[in-house]
């Protein structure tokens, strides 16, 4: 049963794919990347009395007025950063653990930092039940990065920023590549990809509007300017 739920999962991001294949300019994503969707039970990361919705193709409350994000999404997102297995990836935003797990499938390592002390803490236990070694949590500001580990071939962030924080921007490798939503939340939002040429000049590509909850300061407010 639950195999079948989650082979239908996978068919509905496949599905969303083709339909939104003229935005993102591809028809699939890469098998490496449908392969960890397919193998990280999504079940396992969201609230117990929602684990009925767990395979269905979009975001659902985690607490403390996060969510965990849509699967199309988790999948598009991680497609594309082009992880390797030798990369090192930081990811601003862990939530509910859910997307860590799927960068943890094709990365060598991962860091996620994450601002509510008890989403973090639940998340690093779930993934550590799940028997993942190679992800590294911490609390914090995810605005300001991990510069103990940086820098990173691969940034993702999973909340909506007003704009690029420099400090991120800062911790990529030259041909590294950044996903990360744009825009006011509940206005509109772009997911846009960054990347840092091997002279360090950056590109930036709009994929398509999206909607996720807003990347927040240390006060929980809204972080409209640059602190760096
Ligand atoms: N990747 C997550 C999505 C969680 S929603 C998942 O798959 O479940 C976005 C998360 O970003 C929330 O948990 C929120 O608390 C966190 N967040 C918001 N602002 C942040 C910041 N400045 N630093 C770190 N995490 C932040």
């Amino acid at each position: 049963m639950k195999r079948k739920q989650q082979q239908r999962l996978i068919d509905d991001i496949e599905s969303e794919v083709r339909f939104t294949r003229g935005l993102i300019g591809k028809e699939a994503l890469d098998e490496r990347v449908m392969q960890a969707m397919h193998d990280v039970p999504r079940e396992f990361f969201v609230p117990s009395h929602l684990k009925s919705m767990a395979q269905s193709n979009g975001p659902l409350p985690i607490g403390h007025n996060q969510t965990i994000s849509q699967p199309y999404i988790v999948a598009l997102m991680t497609d594309l950063l082009e992880l390797r297995p030798d990369h090192s990836v930081l990811e601003i935003g862990t939530g509910s653990g859910y997307q860590t797990a799927v960068l943890s499938k094709l990365a060598a390592a991962v860091y996620s930092v994450e601002r509510v002390p008890e989403l973090g803490e639940a998340a690093k236990a779930r993934l550590e039940s799940l028997g993942v070694t190679n992800v590294k949590t911490r609390i914090g500001n995810g605005y300001e990065g991990w510069r103990e580990f940086a820098p990173f071939d691969a940034i993702i962030v999973t909340a909506a920023a007003t704009h690029i924080p420099s400090p991120l921007f800062e911790q990529l490798k030259p041909g590294g590549r950044m996903a990360i939503p744009v825009g006011l939340a509940g206005l509109h939002q772009e997911l846009m990809l960054v990347e840092k040429d091997e002279n360090g000049a950056q590109q930036t590509r709009s994929v398509l509007g999206v909607a996720f909850v807003p990347l927040l300061g240390e006060n929980g407010k809204v972080q409209i300017t640059e602190t760096s």
